[in-house]
């Protein structure tokens, strides 16, 4: 009991922190809550992309929301050619859906991407975007943010992709130099100045790397 409140008031004070960064954020319970909300913002004439987000596969937001097609380049039966052209269409969405390496108590948002297209959407080009991030995202602040993407997303998803880098075998970062390196380009979301395009959706729950 003593434990979910205090990670209940954590959540609160990240929900604070970004807002007073410009980004507005919500709280939600679980999956039901966060589709509640989704209803309130995707409409069915909506253009809506996703990045590439375990998050969101754990969430069952893989190709649809609803009845709404979500345009997802990492479908199995995709082509290359066929991928590539989903990422391309991610940048002029009218709804974005990602997750995020890591929110800080500070109220940034750090990402850190191979191909970039994630990244490029986060900023610019989608008329909004929401970020889904489960509890275990948020850390202290950007030195933490950054251990954590080393330590843990990084070679989780290498692990998940087999990648051919060290990490995959050894299970820590080797700052490699490997053809297969994922970690290649870094944002941080330090401020927003249209105040209502990137949006956080914080769930009460442990998702994703
Ligand atoms: S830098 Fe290389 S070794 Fe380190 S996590 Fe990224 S891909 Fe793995």
């Amino acid at each position: 009991m003593l434990k979910e409140l205090v990670e209940q008031s954590k959540l609160r004070r990240v929900k604070a922190a970004l807002e007073a960064h410009r980004i507005p954020a919500v709280i939600v319970k679980d999956q039901k809550e966060l589709y509640d909300y989704l209803r309130t913002v995707i409409k069915k004439e909506m253009l809506v992309c996703r990045g590439g987000s375990v998050t969101l596969d754990e969430l069952g937001l893989v190709d649809h929301f609803d009845e709404i097609p979500l345009i997802n380049h990492n479908l199995a039966h995709l082509s290359t050619v066929e991928k590539e052209a989903c990422r391309r269409k991610g940048l002029d969405a009218d709804v974005y859906l990602m997750s995020s390496s890591a929110i800080t108590m500070q109220g940034e948002i750090y990402n850190m991407d191979g191909t970039g297209n994630r990244l490029a959407a986060l900023l610019y080009g989608p008329k909004q975007v929401y970020i889904i991030a489960g509890k275990n995202k948020i850390v202290e602040d950007l030195e933490q943010a950054k251990t954590r993407m080393k330590e843990i997303s990084a070679v989780q998803n290498c692990k998940r992709l087999q990648t051919n880098t060290p990490c995959v075998k050894t299970g820590v970062c080797m700052d490699c130099k490997s053809s297969g390196r994922i970690c290649c380009d870094e944002v941080i979301i330090h401020w927003q100045m249209r105040a209502d395009r990137i949006h956080v959706i914080l769930i009460d729950q442990d998702l994703g790397y």
